[in-house]
């Protein structure tokens, strides 16, 4: 257990000395998860599949850890499960003791001190079973859907650096989610990152991995600075949630009269694998 922590903490520490990042991919679908995997076949690089609380409940805790262990075994890269955005400590317990690699805990609905309070605990509960946890102080706003804003109209909060290293020190989490400009979704107009508070922030936690959400919608060019400036882990949710969408629609369109969900695969898995490439040629830089 203990060196398969080591192990996965080490791609993230590669990641940051080589400054790459690793794709997270969130998933609730069949669909989606053929189609991640298809895509890491042939790109060959370790990723991070991930679910969020609503996305795991669906799934089942188990079953995800089940898939992700069979995605491991059929394309022999190393894949971190994720439990994205956990609400309680209880929660993000149960998905420790179903077999997840990694669990992040977003208290940032809560104050700093009882959002110190339980993620030190389970920082504790975690690292004693080679979990990787991730920390999260100012909400990222949003959600992964498409939104009819423009993203600066929402963005609140930004990430203190000061109280990063804080929050970092007394938790000893291994990744920090940061709110530079980035929100959940799709939303009108281009996204600005703050990179001279992301600069800040990662002269300060040198050795913490820097995790950017709502990684839909960014452009290349952004993504490419921030990653520059020490982000380690970026989260990609709606353009795969759109994308299953689009490729659902299409498959219905071009077999009107199909039952056979599986039947229906080739378009889906299509438009899907489309967007996982892309995000493995960016966050990669290849
Ligand atoms: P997007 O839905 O904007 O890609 O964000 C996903 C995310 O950050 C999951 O934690």
């Amino acid at each position: 257990m203990k060196s398969d922590y080591l192990k996965k903490l080490n791609l993230f520490k590669k990641a940051k000395r080589e400054k790459w990042a690793l794709p997270q991919f969130n998933f609730s679908s069949f669909f989606q998860y053929k189609a991640i995997l298809e895509a890491a076949e042939e790109i060959k690089k370790p990723f991070i599949l991930a679910t969020s609380e609503g996305e795991s409940r669906f799934l089942g805790l188990s079953l995800a850890v089940f898939l992700k262990k069979e995605a491991e075994k059929r394309i022999k890269v190393p894949i971190i499960l994720n439990l994205d955005h956990g609400k309680s400590y209880e929660y993000l317990k149960e998905a420790i003791e179903a077999g997840f690699d990694m669990v992040h805990f977003d208290g940032s609905h809560l104050s700093f001190e009882e959002n110190l309070k339980i993620t030190k605990k389970l920082v504790k509960y975690a690292k004693k079973r080679g979990v990787i946890v991730e920390g999260e102080i100012e909400e990222i706003k949003g959600s992964s859907r498409v939104h009819k804003k423009r993203a600066k109209e929402i963005v609140k909060n930004f990430t203190i650096p000061k109280k990063a290293k804080e929050f970092v020190s007394k938790t000893k989490i291994d990744a920090l989610a940061v709110s530079i400009g980035n929100v959940h979704g799709m939303y009108k107009g281009k996204i600005k990152l703050d990179l001279e508070r992301l600069e800040k922030i990662n002269s300060l936690l040198k050795n913490t991995f820097l995790v950017l959400h709502g990684g839909s919608g960014i452009e290349e060019k952004e993504i490419k600075k921030a990653i520059e400036r020490g982000i380690t882990k970026i989260n990609v949710n709606t353009e795969i949630r759109l994308a299953w969408r689009k490729g659902t629609e299409k498959a219905f369109k071009r077999f009107p009269n199909e039952i056979a969900p599986y039947k229906l695969k080739d378009p889906i898995i299509e438009e899907i694998k489309k967007i996982i490439k892309e995000k493995f040629f960016i966050f990669y830089r290849l």
